[in-house]
């Protein structure tokens, strides 16, 4: 699995790189850096950048050794340390002239995808998801305004780091020289001929700009973790120790399935997150954004499944709420889960009261193509179900800032035994304060007896759907009787917005119930 991270000068490359390759304990390979070797040797054996040749050959003699030794890399160039005299001033004003020499970038760009043969990598530079590994499973492209990379580089060459908060004073002038050279090589590596610095079509942009860097590297890290789950599940039996490889094949009749099993698991895994992956624009922006197509699409869609589906279902929704008025303005619907019938339903009455929903939904849907694509138009949003998805929360943010409306079921399953209660997830509440958007309680009931059938024809039965009064994020964690108030712990604000929006759904359930005689 490669993780490619392409990106100007500055944007926090190395750093994040660094840090992914630590937590997900794989290879680093920070291509700068051999650039740089390269260019450090020409200019200390005064061989110009205009002399194509010369350069090459030095590039194709040099021992180039990229070590880490606790996450600090050392740089040897024929066996001698150069790792910091390869970050100079006067590299760093050289490097991109050496850097844009085709016959310089075909010997390293080799030397790069060896290092990355047979292994999990993450490899970072300029050209990185465009030319060096174009099929790499996970593509970044990370960016941060000019001001803030000038003064991440100021502070890094007089000794600190702002990643880890350790700030170096530095003066206007020094700021002001490097922001000058970092502009001059963005456009330098922007404007050559050769795999010049560009997003590759399928990459995932972060602006690092206000982002701390644990908050990048578990965007990442998530993206990247089905990518290593599948492959994990893949070579598992290839990998097993000899002990376990007998053990195996001494039950092996009865283990094969199992295998079998892990390996579609994992290509399962990997399908899903290469939808994920192809449809991301669609997660990451705003439903009035959509291609006009998909938009029409959508409607079309909408307009036929609406009769069809009031005909099947005889399904109405009550509002305690005037929903029209609430439009414009950012909720989290929580809804407790019964079948597949209410969130398409919720989805057609929203689509119809034309409020922008996003439903999150589980990845594993995305394994089929098609259903990826039609849950993207629909403005779904995938979670990779048992992890901390930091993207998906990232995406449900961003939905929520732009006054989206987000549907979550936080039982994450589909519960049928009413007087079962299973245990909650509560990132709906963790974004609620993350957001200040309130919370929408909502419940289904009827849809049981249709589920049950395992038919998508009534059995007599009719589903209906409520939507309760909003819950303030605020003034529930921070009421007269919310336990200590003020002083209360963000853990303890999340377990009594979770409970208090939770206990709303079902109390609507149960009156749902009553009051239409269903059966669930
Ligand atoms: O990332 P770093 O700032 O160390 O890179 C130094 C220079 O090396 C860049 O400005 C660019 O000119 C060149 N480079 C490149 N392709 C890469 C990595 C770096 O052209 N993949």
């Amino acid at each position: 699995m490669i993780i490619a991270i392409d990106g100007p000068s500055g944007s926090g490359k190395s750093t994040v790189a660094r840090s992914i390759a630590r937590r997900l304990g794989i290879t680093y390979i920070d291509t700068g850096a051999m650039y740089r070797c390269v260019t450090m040797w020409c200019l200390e054996h005064e061989i110009s950048a205009t002399d194509e040749d010369a350069t090459a050959r030095a590039a194709a003699a040099l021992d180039i050794d990229l070590a880490y030794h606790d996450g600090v890399q050392q740089v040897l160039v024929n066996g001698t340390d150069c790792t910091r005299a390869i970050r100079s001033a006067e590299v760093d004003a050289n490097v991109s002239s050496y850097a844009a020499l085709p016959k310089v970038r075909t010997l390293l760009v080799e030397k790069q995808r060896r290092l990355a043969q047979a292994k999990h990598v993450v490899a970072e530079g300029r050209d990185i998801g465009t030319a060096v590994f174009p099929s790499a499973e996970v593509k970044i492209f990370l960016t941060a305004n000019a001001q803030a990379r000038a003064h991440r580089r100021a502070v890094q060459r007089a000794g600190g780091d702002v990643a880890s908060g350790s700030i170096v004073s530095t003066t206007k002038a020094d700021e002001a020289a490097i922001l000058a050279n970092l502009l001059h090589r963005d456009d330098v590596d922007s404007h050559r001929k050769t795999a010049p610095l560009k997003a590759a079509p399928d990459a995932f942009h972060i602006d690092s700009s206000d982002k701390t860097v644990d908050e990048i590297v578990s965007i990442i890290c998530a993206r990247a973790q089905p990518y290593l789950d599948s492959a994990a599940a893949a070579t598992s039996a290839s990998t097993q120790p000899a002990a376990d490889r007998d053990a195996a094949a001494a039950t092996s009749a009865s283990t094969q399935p199992a295998a079998d099993r892990d390996a579609a698991a994992g290509a399962s895994a990997a399908a899903s997150a290469a939808h994920t992956e192809r449809y991301s624009w669609f997660y990451a922006h705003a439903m009035s954004e959509f291609p006009r197509a998909s938009r029409v699409f959508l409607a079309v869609l909408c307009a036929i499944l609406f009769p069809v589906t009031k005909l099947l279902w005889r399904w109405r929704c009550f509002d305690e709420i005037d929903v029209h008025a609430l439009a414009g303005k950012p909720y989290i619907v929580v809804m407790n889960h019964v079948s597949a019938i209410e969130p398409l339903i919720t989805m057609l009455y929203l689509h119809h009261k034309k409020i922008p929903l996003r439903t999150m939904y589980k990845s594993e849907f995305n394994r089929h193509r098609f259903v990826a694509y039609l849950f993207a138009i629909a403005g779904g949003i995938p979670v990779v179900r048992a992890s901390a998805d930091m993207t998906c929360m990232h995406w449900c943010t961003q939905a929520l800032s732009r006054g989206e409306w987000l549907l979550v079921y936080p039982e994450g399953t589909r519960v049928r035994n009413l007087d079962i209660k299973p245990p909650i997830r509560a990132g709906f509440a963790f974004l609620a304060l993350r957001t200040h958007a309130d919370i929408i309680p909502a419940a289904v009931s009827g849809a049981f007896s249709i589920a049950q059938a395992r038919s998508f024809v009534h059995k007599f039965s009719r589903v209906c759907i409520g939507f309760a009064a909003p819950i303030s994020s605020h003034t529930s964690s921070t009421s007269p009787h919310a336990e200590g108030s003020a002083r209360m712990s963000k853990k303890k604000m999340l377990e009594l917005l979770e409970r208090e929006s939770m206990n709303r759904v079902y109390t609507l359930r149960d009156e749902l119930k009553a009051r239409f005689h269903t059966r669930a």
